[in-house]
């Protein structure tokens, strides 16, 4: 390999590694604890042993520099192409035994924390083909991790992404002036720009939209990713609202974070308020 596409890689990598960046999980996790009946937080306490959930959300992200996981990286995001809708990608998918996509390992973590035996085995088995330890020595641990890590990732609009720019990964924007990529800006810049613990900003997009708490609590796995497939689009629509003089680059700073913050509040919110309302129905 030559040194400049090594540099290359090495200067593209963090955009691969992150998902919602670590606060974006944390907070979805924390929303989704807080909501949890008595009976499913202990079961999920005993799952998680001397962790908080807000811990366990991070830790599929970071298990990415292991590569005895690189079965999971397909995991966390999944390909809506403009003319598809969601039902040609799961009829496609079904053909083939393989986890392929987050809707596919979000299915996998509910069927292992259900308990049964043959998503139990699945998994045990690819952990043990590819020399890896469940975290905490605790398949239900692992399996819980993963799934407050995928409900975070699949309410991201980017990670329903296009294949054509990678999820926003290959489009570059200026975000408060700084060259970043757009897949990036809803993974962290946008929360981060607020410069709020995971906590604060939990409580912040708590109390924004605990009312639409209870219409999260019966709908589905293809909602969510049609809800974000929607968001994508006018993500997209918007884009060159405003632009750089000098680059032509999407400038996006003051306006954007007014238009786009509260939607990011509401998808943490709606992502932590699901997988509480699952994890509830599991461990009633
Ligand atoms: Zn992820
Ligand atoms: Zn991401």
């Amino acid at each position: 390999m030559n040194t400049r596409l090594l540099t290359l890689l090495i200067f593209l990598l963090p955009q691969f590694l992150l998902a919602w960046g670590a606060n974006g999980h944390r907070v979805v996790a924390q929303i989704c604890y807080d909501n949890l009946s008595p009976s499913a937080r202990a079961s999920v306490n005993a799952a998680m042993g001397d962790n908080y959930l807000a811990q366990l959300a991070t830790w599929p992200d970071y298990i990415k520099a292991e590569s005895g996981w690189d079965f999971t990286q397909s995991w966390h995001y999944m390909t809506i192409q403009p003319d598809m809708t969601l039902s040609d990608v799961v009829n496609d998918n079904n053909t083939r035994s393989k986890i392929d996509d987050v809707h596919e390992g979000i299915e996998l973590m509910l069927a292992i924390l259900k308990g049964e035996p043959e998503a139990r085995q699945q998994m045990t088995e690819l952990m043990q083909k590819n020399k890896v330890e469940p975290l905490a020595g605790s398949l239900d641990a692992t399996a819980l991790a993963f799934l407050i890590h995928f409900i975070g990732d699949v309410h991201q609009p980017m990670h329903v992404g296009k294949n054509r720019d990678r999820g926003g990964n290959s489009i570059t924007v200026l975000y408060f002036g700084e060259r970043k990529n757009l897949h990036s800006v809803w993974d962290s810049g946008i929360i981060e720009q607020e410069r709020l613990s995971y906590t604060e900003f939990a409580a912040f997009a708590n109390i924004h939209f605990r009312s639409h708490k209870t219409e999260c609590e019966d709908d589905s796995l293809s909602t969510w990713i049609n809800e974000s497939v929607a968001l994508r689009e006018r993500i997209y629509n918007t884009l060159y609202d405003n632009t750089d003089r000098e680059t032509g680059l999407p400038s996006l700073s003051w306006d954007y974070q007014h238009d786009f913050l509260p939607i990011v509040e509401e998808r943490l919110a709606a992502a932590g308020y699901r997988a509480a309302a699952m994890l509830n129905k599991i461990f009633k």
